[in-house]
């Protein structure tokens, strides 16, 4: 999928969308995950964590504190979220370079600008942003 532009207007058309996009991944993506607080980052990773998996949408939680949440289904699925990653040192001292070549699983992750220069080549990009009418306006590249 190039240059898709997509507005949700609920948490649920997030959720759809996220299973459709579902459909497109295969072991071995990169998925990052770009926006503000609340703009749906999240959101995306329930629909695709419950898309691969028997995880409950409600039971997904974004890993703040931990970084990363595994997830086994039919693929396993690494949900990192960075927002308090220092820096890319930091990443790579915590082991976690070898989830981003690992070839059994998905990738998502929520604040891959903290590791810009670390990302693969090949990485998938989503944009969310906040619309002022209170929908999501979805960019993917
Ligand atoms: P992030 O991970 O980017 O910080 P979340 O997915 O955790 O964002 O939170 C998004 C919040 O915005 C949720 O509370 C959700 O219910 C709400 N929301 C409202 N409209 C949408 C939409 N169109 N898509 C996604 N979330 C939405
Ligand atoms: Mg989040």
């Amino acid at each position: 999928m190039n240059g898709l532009i997509m507005f949700t207007h609920t948490e649920k058309d997030t959720l759809t969308f996220a299973k459709e996009f579902s459909f497109t991944l295969k072991p071995g993506d990169i998925v990052a995950l770009h926006g503000d607080l609340g703009a749906g980052k999240t959101t995306f990773s329930k629909g695709v964590i419950s898309s691969f998996s028997s995880v409950l949408e409600t039971e997904v939680q974004s890993p703040t504190f931990t970084y990363l949440n595994i997830y086994e289904g039919n693929l396993v699925i690494y949900h990192f979220d960075l927002y308090r990653l220092k820096n890319e040192q930091e990443f790579i001292a915590m082991g976690f370079l070898d989830y981003l070549g690992e070839v059994d699983g998905i990738c998502l992750i929520e604040w891959p600008n903290r590791i810009t220069g670390l990302l693969p080549k090949g990485t998938q990009h989503i944009h969310f942003e906040h619309l002022e009418q209170g929908g999501r306006e979805i960019h993917v590249h």
